[in-house]
């Protein structure tokens, strides 16, 4: 354990310093990553994820995931094992799993005790007078008439909302605060509500559910926490946090956390920080959680794990290794101001990370057939390629070469531009690891349509030939025909085609910003030894960019890569333009 500020420090890694030098938090640092569970994680949250775990790992702490379940109707199952799923993906662990529901009985004692010291009472205006009394930005709000009620009158009302007497929305409890408070947070803001719906933990246990901000706090001082980390918007309800803790008062009143005890979930209490940190945001993305669940319910991506959706799942099926998100956060660093970044900075990280971990294959995406009409028919030979241009670790393969090949169909053109080294008629150009080849006769059908180039191969310059050093302009990457696999190729593009597809102000939605060419199938042909790919598995098809075989639908026998990014970035200098 360091007590210095790590590498790559932060503001909240120097606080967590301070706190520690001061004795403020003397025990171990406890945070948590608390995600509601009515929809997938996207690369935001694995910024949280990786600044909770990071800094509890940094200080030889714990970090805990607890599903923030208080909300019943939006959440769902299948979210939650998503969750779970990506936070290892990203690498992490938690040292706890809770839900803000194991905790539904120590918010209830809780809530007692505040009716008890006359800080909390039973409302009964409905949501829009509540909302009518509060007042505005500028104006204070009014007291409910039912502020005053007696603390046994409240007592009672609570009980009777607990067992389910009073219809959806009759009642609530509300702090009582300040209904004068600038920060209208603090204006006597609700605790409880009633909510006759069956919840995924608790099932019919509870017709009332408590608010955010009251089970937040409550539930950070349960579990031990001692920084609890949460992004800019909450900074207005920090007040209203540190004032649950206060009334509540948990490390001095043991008999509130009886039930977590009871049930073996006890950790020692503490009066955590609430430390406010910008979101990450970026561009060419929409995320939140509502608009990623339009995207799939609206059937303008295919699910969650669309390649191109921002989510975990889907950056994962993308080929996005988890170490490049982790070391995109870690650049992007943690401060108080919002901002957006560059997409291309995290994908400058996953090319990175790919580079260095993935093996080079060779792949043609847009197949023209290529003759060397001076070979016999028939011939057939193995040649040896490394793995890896910069790494022998990764050993070699043989991969075939015969007669008939595949070229990328944009590497020959019959009236080329200035500049262009390919093949041309007439034309030289050297075949990866073969030789250099001549372009003798292009084949066309009946609508002038080239169906395929003829050449001859300079046999003097194959490799440890006398001529093997000859120098020609263009190199092309081949694949031997009868040899090669045919393969299903995606090529995944941003989904959006402006940097700020949030922004409405135009009158525009994000719907009218969706990329059309975002995605495009090919039939394209991998070389052989790709046979042997697992779903996941990345590699680089050199000269083309790195792909991973698909997670749904790559199988042997009927390969499926998706193109996880290109070899440079094409949107830095086409926008730039
Ligand atoms: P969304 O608005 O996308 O629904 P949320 O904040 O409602 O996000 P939660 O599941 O409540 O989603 O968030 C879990 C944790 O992740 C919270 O602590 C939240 O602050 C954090 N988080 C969410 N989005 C981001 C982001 N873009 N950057 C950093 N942290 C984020
Ligand atoms: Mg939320």
């Amino acid at each position: 354990m360091t007590e210095a500020a790590p590498s790559n420090s932060n503001f909240i890694r120097h606080i967590v310093v301070d706190d520690r030098a001061t004795g403020k938090h003397a025990g171990r640092v406890v945070t948590r990553f608390p995600p509601e569970p009515n929809g997938y994680l996207h690369l935001g949250h694995a910024k949280s994820i990786c600044l909770n775990f990071g800094i509890a790992a940094d200080f030889g702490g714990v970090c805990h995931l607890r599903l923030d379940d208080t909300n019943p109707a939006r959440e769902d199952p299948e979210y939650v094992d998503a969750i779970k799923a990506d936070v290892h993906w990203l690498g992490f662990d938690w040292d706890a799993l809770r839900h803000a529901s194991d905790y539904f009985s120590v918010f209830y004692l809780c809530a007692e005790k505040l009716i008890r010291d006359g800080d909390a009472f039973v409302c009964d205006l409905s949501a829009d007078e509540i909302r009518e009394y509060r007042g505005t930005l500028t104006e204070p709000g009014r007291n409910s008439p039912y502020r005053d009620r007696s603390v046994d009158e409240n007592i009672d009302l609570f009980r009777r909302m607990r067992a389910g007497e009073f219809a959806d929305g009759a009642k609530t409890l509300r702090a009582k605060i300040d209904m004068a408070s600038g920060n209208i947070n603090l204006r006597d803001p609700t605790l409880y509500r009633i909510r006759k719906v069956t919840h995924q933990n608790t099932g019919d246990a509870w017709p009332i559910y408590p608010m955010y901000d009251y089970a937040h706090a409550i539930s950070d001082a349960v579990e031990g926490i001692t920084h609890s980390l949460c992004t800019l918007e909450f900074e207005d309800h920090r007040p209203l946090y540190d004032w649950c803790l206060q009334r509540v008062d948990l490390p001095n009143h043991p008999e509130l956390v009886r039930p977590v005890i009871d049930a073996g979930l006890f950790m020692p209490v503490s009066t955590p920080q609430q430390i406010e940190f910008a979101r990450g945001n970026l561009d060419y993305t929409v995320m939140s959680k509502r608009k990623l669940m339009e995207l799939v319910t609206e059937g303008l991506v295919e699910g969650w794990d669309d390649p191109r959706m921002p989510t975990l799942s889907g950056v994962r099926r993308r080929g996005f290794p988890p170490a490049a998100i982790r070391t995109f956060w870690d650049r992007a660093g943690v401060t108080k101001q919002n901002s957006t970044i560059e997409f291309s900075v995290l994908e400058g990280c996953v090319r990175d990370a790919l580079d260095a971990s993935a093996a080079r294959r060779f792949a043609v995406i847009d197949p023209l057939k290529l003759t060397l009409t001076n070979l016999p028919e028939g011939h057939t030979e193995t040649l040896t390629f490394p793995n890896h241009p910069k790494n022998e670790a990764f050993g070699t393969r043989a991969v075939p070469f015969s007669r008939a090949l595949w070229i990328e169909r944009e590497d020959f053109m019959e009236v080329p531009p200035k500049g262009f080294h390919r093949l041309i008629p007439g034309g030289e150009v050297r075949l990866r690891g073969v030789g250099i080849v001549k372009c003798t006769e292009v084949l066309k059908d009946t609508n002038g349509n080239v169906t395929e180039v003829r050449c001859t191969l300079d046999t003097d310059t194959r490799h440890g030939a006398p001529g093997a050093e000859r120098k020609v302009k263009g190199t092309i990457h081949w694949v031997s025909a009868r040899d090669a696999l045919a393969a299903e190729i995606r090529l995944y593009d941003r989904l959006f085609n402006v940097p700020d597809p949030d922004d409405d102000s135009d009158g525009k939605t994000y719907h009218d910003h969706l990329n059309p060419d975002s995605r495009r199938v090919v039939s394209g042909y991998v070389e052989a030894s790709l046979a042997n790919a697992k779903a996941g598995d990345s590699c680089q098809f050199e000269r083309l960019g790195y792909f991973v075989a698909d997670a749904r639908d790559h199988a042997p026998g009927k390969p499926v890569f998706n193109r996880t990014v290109t070899l440079r970035d094409s949107w830095t200098k086409a926008t730039a333009k």
